[in-house]
């Protein structure tokens, strides 16, 4: 892949520009991107044997950009989950792991099906108790922040509680999907890995599922790789490449949807058919504070509930025209669904919408939304 002169000199460019330049193989007449790469198995005698252990270029390629925008050393998975359960797997029988209250339901069913077979203990703490966190950092083998957490966008403080002291042996993961590594870099606040399911925001475009986890410590790096060896956790050839080529315009993709995201907030928080909207970048959010201090832009997702029923929340998300009424987020097009109707959200209020903005005009967005309220919602 990428020879080492030119992947040393890439190193020292704004992420920007990195998310441009990594990954690539600079050889003479080299394609000047690695193109999918279908192969399970290779001519012996080189560095390649068998796809499952040794990997393929373009793997190699999307671990090459992730990485280096997270400062560490990345690992391709199947999946953002396939990845999560990699670390999972790694705790001794009777760890104990500390969870956030609001996180993805795919990590809290994982962690619970784990607590009923008896491989772990489970405490969930509030994103927003950094006391009770840092007190986790001592008696957990497990620390799983997820930060801003889903749906309800609270910001942990990550520099207060990755820098605590920790049990020894213990193992810190900040699950930063909706911050992605532009806006925040958890390794270098002391994180042991950082987390991306690759599906949202680098693929960008609902087509691929994907995850990444990043570290620095070369024995734990090491040790991913088994785990997805050992487990056939690997990333799909087609989806690699497609991940490489959403994570070139992530930055631009990312600075209009949060643009767009900071507008439609803004004008949610005083619609007369909303009753509360949780936006990081909004004074009313209680992690506000914290998320001016920590990240470099407030997110491109939204929460928030409508007056009224979960049954005013549906006919909201099917009057919507140019949104589309579909889970997930990070993508080019805004998504919106009520999320206590997902099954192990159904503790969320009725209500709730969460919506992520794409890069559409916001005007147009916001006549969609303002639209749909007023036919679907009635006080
Ligand atoms: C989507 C998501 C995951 C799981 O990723 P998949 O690629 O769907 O397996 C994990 N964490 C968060 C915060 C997510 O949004």
């Amino acid at each position: 892949m990428a020879d080492a002169r030119s992947a040393h000199d890439t190193r020292d460019l704004s992420p920007h520009s990195w998310l441009v330049a990594a990954g690539r193989d600079r050889r003479p007449d080299a394609p000047l991107n690695v193109p999918p790469c279908p192969a399970s198995n290779f001519v012996l005698g080189g560095q390649r044997a068998y796809a499952r252990d040794d990997g393929t270029p373009g793997w190699e390629a999307l671990e090459a950009i992730v990485g280096g925008l997270e400062g560490g050393a990345a690992v391709a998975f199947a999946s953002g989950m396939a990845g999560i359960a990699a670390l999972f797997d790694d705790l001794p029988t009777g760890a104990i792991v500390a969870l956030p209250d609001d996180c993805y339901q795919g990590v809290a069913g994982l962690a619970m099906a784990g607590q009923r077979r008896g491989r772990w203990t489970v405490r969930r703490i509030a994103v927003a108790d950094t006391a009770a966190w840092v007190d986790a950092c001592s008696a957990c083998d497990l620390v799983w922040l997820e930060s801003p957490s889903n749906p309800l966008l609270a910001v942990a403080d990550l520099a207060t509680i990755c820098g605590a002291p920790r049990r020894p042996g213990a193992t810190l993961v900040v699950d930063h999907t909706f911050a992605t590594p532009l806006t925040q870099r958890p390794l270098a606040l002391g994180a042991d890995a950082s987390v991306e399911s690759v599906t949202k925001f680098i693929g960008g475009h609902s087509d691929l599922l994907g995850g990444v986890v990043s570290v620095r410590d070369p024995k734990r790096l090491a040790a991913l790789r088994h785990a997805r060896e050992l487990a056939g956790a690997t990333p799909g050839t087609l989806e690699v490449f497609l991940a490489a080529r959403g994570a070139r315009t992530l930055a631009v993709r990312l600075e209009r949807a949060q643009h767009n995201a900071g507008i439609l907030a803004a004008r949610l928080a005083v619609h007369p058919h909303v009753a509360v909207t949780r936006y990081p970048g909004l004074p009313s959010h209680p992690t506000h504070e914290v998320a001016r201090r920590q990240l470099k832009g407030f997110g491109t997702v939204i929460s928030f509930d409508v007056h009224g029923s979960a049954a005013a929340a549906e006919a909201v998300c099917a009057t919507v025209a140019l949104i589309q009424h579909a889970t997930s987020l990070g993508a080019v097009e805004s998504t919106m669904e009520r999320r206590a109707g997902v099954p192990g959200q159904e503790h969320l209020p009725p209500s709730l919408l969460r919506l992520s903005v794409g890069i559409e005009d916001v005007d147009d967005l916001w006549a969609d939304l303002d639209r749909a309220l007023r036919v679907a919602v009635t006080r």
